[in-house]
């Protein structure tokens, strides 16, 4: 491990498993060894301890009610955490260290928290796994921040903080946010089954029944549509919660 790397991490508040992740330790093992502890880091906001939301994961699989075999996750991450990343790429800039490969904070949260998932469902992780575990993180306390992001830097809120990045430059960022505050941050941690896609071919005889459902104001001719036929049909075959009809039209 590049030891000037994790210094700096360490000696901006940031954690041991961030300052693992900046120098480029791809040792799964590393990080599972480091200790789980109440985290204050800027960087990661606490994410990358996940044993805290243990309980919520399990009780998110229990309340799905479907059969799986394996399973994978889905981690969403607040603007926030990209934000800490440029801010700390400007700041090994500036510090003249130069970075090499950096991990991805997604998958060190991968790394850590799937053996804990595992051993408690006795399940396998698998990457192709057609059940997942969605975690959603968002920060609310951050949105200020992120307000002053955009009207220093410029973009759109629609836009991605990424693009932003691509026109300014990190030490910009740097020298625009002076004091890094630990934010807390939520999760919502979701279940659901990979999209099953079904094909085929369908007559429709009558101009009654639209493609999709349809309502016109007034009152309207239609009483079904292919969609809502086709779906109740494969909503029940696959216990799933809804149906999208995407159809083309074939004209003889
Ligand atoms: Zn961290």
């Amino acid at each position: 491990m590049n030891s000037a790397i994790s210094a700096l991490v360490l000696n901006e508040g940031g954690c041991l498993r961030c300052a693992l992740r900046l120098a480029g330790e791809i040792s799964m093992a590393s990080y599972q060894t480091t200790p789980e502890t109440k985290c204050t880091c800027p960087f990661c906001l606490g994410i990358l301890y996940p044993t805290q939301y243990t309980q919520q994961t399990i009780d998110s699989i229990q309340s799905f009610d479907s059969e799986f075999t394996d399973y994978k996750f889905q981690v969403t991450l607040p603007p926030i955490i990209y934000l800490r990343h440029e801010w700390l790429l400007g700041k090994f800039k500036v510090s003249g260290i130069p970075l090499d490969r950096i991990v991805d904070i997604k998958d060190v949260f991968k790394w850590v928290f799937s053996p804990v998932i595992g051993q408690m469902i006795s399940k396998p992780f698998n990457l192709n796994s057609e059940f997942r575990l969605n975690f959603a993180f968002e920060c609310p306390d951050s949105s200020f921040e992120i307000e002053e992001f955009f009207n220093e830097f410029g973009g759109k809120k629609k836009e991605s903080m990424l693009t932003v990045f691509k026109g300014v430059n990190s030490e910009r960022i740097l020298n625009r946010f002076q004091v890094l505050k630990a934010y807390e941050v939520d999760v919502k941690v979701e279940c659901n089954l990979a999209p099953v896609y079904v094909t085929g071919n369908y007559l429709k005889p009558s101009r009654k029944v639209s493609q999709t459902p349809w309502s016109v104001e007034g009152g309207s001719e239609v009483v079904d549509s292919v969609q809502d036929c086709i779906g109740r049909v494969v909503c029940k075959e696959f216990a799933a919660t809804g149906c999208v009809l995407h159809a083309s039209v074939f004209v003889k």
